[in-house]
């Protein structure tokens, strides 16, 4: 059918990677439930298929609304958390009406939940700002708040939440937003979540009622002193080409655009059928790591819209046709991304829907 022929890249998405990975991520907060978090077209995988693959979790959590009503009409019948709360009163109604769980984090929240007409009372995660600064509450206010929120009707039940700046980092640490949480928490005999991936691995003691783990759950590492394979991770999705080209180099010999690689000896370089417009950042350098026929070697020359290239030395029975895995089971994302200056998670997204995403 020529309306699926493509070029030779594909998005493999690795259901049994993504349940593995939920699965350590569960065992080590055995007392805790967990919100897979799937916002973001779940980083990039494609909400459907991750859902499929997640579909005993115990929640989903997520941002926008309009993919939390399609987890609905496939059938996921569990909790789902809107991350990031509502932008209108009428999506507050329809958060009641779909059964969503809702983050609320500023006044204007509670107006519209004290003054809405909804099908039924909501599960609210009053969300309180330690020390972040993004959204939440002044944690000062979490009594206040709470004691308000447990005296509307429209409330099924309270939840008190945060989220954390550094808890990936070491050095920086959980120590002040902790602080923070517990002085405005105390004495509240609610249920709380608190984790996020960096937190649920690193920091066994915000395990709350409800963590809510995501860049993990997709195989990539939080940490950037500590690999996704060193945590037990798998990758969730392979980003894999083929060279549709090779050139023969001599010494002096330049490539790509800007000539930024220059040959220094006679060498063989391969085309592969990935670019920027695939979602491979154009920003990576000569050096970035890649897999070609499970061979580890290295991109050369910049990055152009539909191709970038490669150093065939160490793969001399490369040939057209030759499989390249840009990133995923053996070429780890994190790698690329620390090439490039960035993280797992912003590569992940990137991937543009030209890209065909196939079951692994
Ligand atoms: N909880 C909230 C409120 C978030 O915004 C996010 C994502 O940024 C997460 C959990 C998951 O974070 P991570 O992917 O680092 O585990």
């Amino acid at each position: 059918d020529p309306h699926t022929m493509t070029r030779p890249i594909q998005a493999l998405i690795h259901s049994a990677a993504l349940q593995h990975n939920y699965q350590l991520t569960r065992q080590l907060a055995p007392a805790s439930k967990t919100f897979a978090v799937v916002k973001a077209n779940a980083y990039g995988h494609g909400l459907q298929r991750a859902a499929q693959a997640l579909y005993n979790a115990d929640g989903f959590g997520i941002l926008e609304f309009d993919r939390a009503v399609a987890l609905r009409d496939w059938g996921y019948a569990q909790p789902i958390l809107l991350l990031e709360g509502v932008f209108s009163q009428a999506e507050l109604i329809a958060a009641a009406q779909h059964d969503f769980s809702v983050a609320i984090h500023q006044p204007m929240h509670l107006q519209w939940l004290e003054n809405a007409k909804l099908a039924r009372p909501l599960n609210i995660f009053l969300k309180l700002n330690t020390g972040m600064n993004r959204l939440g509450f002044p944690a000062a206010q979490a009594r206040e708040i709470a004691a308000r929120l447990q005296r509307c009707a429209n409330v099924a039940s309270v939840t008190v939440m945060q989220h954390f700046a550094t808890a990936d980092e070491p050095e920086k640490g959980i120590a002040k937003q902790m602080a923070s949480f517990n002085a405005a928490t105390q004495g509240l005999d609610l249920p709380q979540s608190l984790a996020n991936s960096a937190a649920t691995f690193a920091w066994p003691e915000t395990h709350r009622q409800w963590n809510r783990p995501g860049i993990v759950l997709y195989g990539s590492s939080p940490f950037a002193q500590r690999s996704a394979h060193d945590l037990g991770l798998r990758a969730a999705m392979t980003l894999q080409s083929e060279l549709i080209a090779i050139q023969q180099l001599q010494p002096g010999d330049q490539v790509g655009y800007g000539a930024t690689f220059t040959a220094d000896r006679a060498m063989r370089i391969g085309v592969v059928a990935c670019g920027y417009a695939d979602g491979y950042p154009r920003v990576a350098p000569t050096g970035t790591p890649l897999v070609v026929d499970g061979v580890a070697t290295r991109l050369v020359g910049r990055v152009s819209m539909d191709m970038l290239t490669v150093d065939l030395t160490a793969v001399p029975d490369a040939h057209i046709g030759s499989k390249v895995e840009l990133w995923g089971q053996h070429q780890p994302i994190d790698a690329v991304a620390t090439a490039a200056g960035t993280l797992g998670y912003e590569l992940m997204c990137a991937v543009t829907t030209r890209v065909p995403f196939v079951d692994a």
